[in-house]
């Protein structure tokens, strides 16, 4: 599948919603997080709608090393590779997952809290 509808980051990166673009190409789109969980949030893409984590293959492996060699360049350009910088994906009810278009959360730019359980 690669373009679905009703999908809000299909459209985001098809360019027919708004968003701050950080990095773009073929195949992955880079975006500030409309709300922002740390000082730097953007959330990384790749084009082709896969619905999370949950429905990822050995193919996609060559995708997923592009999203990570992606996010050390935003997190250079956004001067964050020496303070450190946290990559979250999320899938299904118990995570949280809210929109179900793959993406991973780069998360820095100041110290993070731990994570697991809810309100801990
Ligand atoms: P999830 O909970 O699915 O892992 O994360 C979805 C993320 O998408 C949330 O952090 C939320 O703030 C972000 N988000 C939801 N709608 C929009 C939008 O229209 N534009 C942007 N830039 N981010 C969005
Ligand atoms: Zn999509």
């Amino acid at each position: 599948m690669d373009f679905v509808e009703d999908c809000l980051f299909c459209k985001i990166a098809a360019g027919q919603l708004p968003s701050k673009i950080l990095y773009q190409d073929q195949d992955i789109v880079a975006f500030a997080d409309i709300h922002p969980q740390a000082q730097h949030h953007v959330l990384i893409i790749p084009r082709r709608h896969i619905s999370s984590m949950a429905d990822l293959t050995i193919e996609e492996g060559p995708l997923l090393t592009q999203i990570f060699v992606t996010a050390q360049q935003i997190a250079q350009d956004l001067n964050i590779d020496q303070t450190g910088y946290r990559m979250v994906t999320n899938a299904g009810p118990h995570s949280g997952q809210a929109v179900f278009h793959l993406h991973f959360h780069l998360l820095g730019g100041e110290q993070l809290g731990s994570f697991g359980r809810a309100g801990r």
